[in-house]
């Protein structure tokens, strides 16, 4: 098969290891830069070109799109979409995973475990919202945040309604969360792949941290997962509509709690803490579902 992945770095270890194990498995693989990539729309054969040339041939695309470039990016999937090739996650799910909103509220109307999470733009009255999220200690969290910059744990009343006003001051969307103390600075990675949990980690937070972001200096280990942390896991994934997605649970005592669901999920931090190949696992998934035209939504919403 011939096979796309959309990153904008080869050198990237997700991107260098989809491209080895295609090629392992006897696969033409191409990295294809998707902010380079230029497309004409108004024509009944939509095309997309690259250096020069036209994209042709491809059985299937793996988007690895970053947050920042999610808009042009899924337009590009989309595109890919139109000309009927087989996209592991549709640009439709990666937007809706994106948008920590909308995820929260499909995933809310489901019956998911999240923490109780209050959102906001410029709340008139910041006493009420933090009535509304239950009083501190409250998790205020940047919309567009990463890699937990961004992410402030305020212990008091007095502490959240600075960080509010700051943020409203900025005019920053942000959302309030519960904090899940019993967590203990721990959160659990769950990969999945094709609707199955393929590996799974927890990530430790260091001492005197309550995020367990690896890039805030986490550590990470292999984690056996109960019942209903998979299932929930899976459903994540699946109302999103991702076949490939990075779920992020927290063991609340009212069970776990899915914190956010990742369209471009890592590979290094998971294959290293479970010594597990999931580049491969992803190849796989690959044959045994790409076929030409094969997509939910053709683009569509
Ligand atoms: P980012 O998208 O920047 O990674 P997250 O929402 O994943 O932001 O938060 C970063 C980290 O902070 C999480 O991995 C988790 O360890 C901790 N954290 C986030 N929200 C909560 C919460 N409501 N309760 C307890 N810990 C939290
Ligand atoms: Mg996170």
């Amino acid at each position: 098969m011939k096979i796309g992945i959309l990153s904008t770095s080869k050198t990237l270890y997700s991107t260098r290891r989809l491209v080895e194990a295609g090629q392992k498995a006897g696969h033409e693989m191409q990295v294809i830069n998707h902010k380079r990539c230029y497309m004409n729309i108004a024509t009944h054969n939509p095309g997309i070109h690259y250096n020069g040339e036209a994209l042709t041939g491809f059985d299937a695309v793996v988007p690895r799109i970053g947050a920042s470039v999610t808009f042009y990016g899924t337009a590009v999937v989309r595109q890919f979409e139109m000309m009927g090739v087989y996209s592991v996650n549709e640009s439709v799910a990666i937007s809706r995973s994106r948008d920590k909103l909308r995820a929260l509220q499909l995933l809310a109307r489901k019956g998911i475990g999240l923490p109780v999470t209050g959102f906001a733009n410029s709340p008139g009255d910041t006493a009420d919202l933090m009535n509304l999220v239950n009083g501190a200690p409250v998790v205020i969290k940047l919309l567009e945040g990463t890699q937990g910059v961004g992410v402030v744990l305020a212990e008091t009343r007095k502490a959240a309604e600075s960080v509010i006003e700051a943020f409203r001051g900025l005019d920053a969307e942000f959302l309030v969360q519960e904090f899940i103390k019993e967590a203990g600075g721990a959160d659990i990675r769950c990969f999945i792949v094709g609707g199955k949990v393929v590996a799974a980690m927890k990530r430790q937070a260091k001492e005197g941290e309550f995020r367990s972001n690896l890039h805030r200096g986490g550590s990470a280990e292999i984690i056996k997962l109960t019942p209903e942390e998979r299932s929930t896991a899976v459903r994540a994934a699946k109302i999103l509509g991702l076949n490939v997605a990075g779920v992020d649970l927290l063991r609340s005592n009212h069970g776990p709690v899915v914190m956010e669901v990742n369209s471009s999920p890592g590979l290094e931090g998971i294959e290293v803490a479970t010594g597990k190949d999931v580049a491969g696992l992803i190849i796989e998934f690959i044959e045994k579902n790409a076929r030409p035209g094969r997509t939910a939504t053709r683009g569509r919403g």
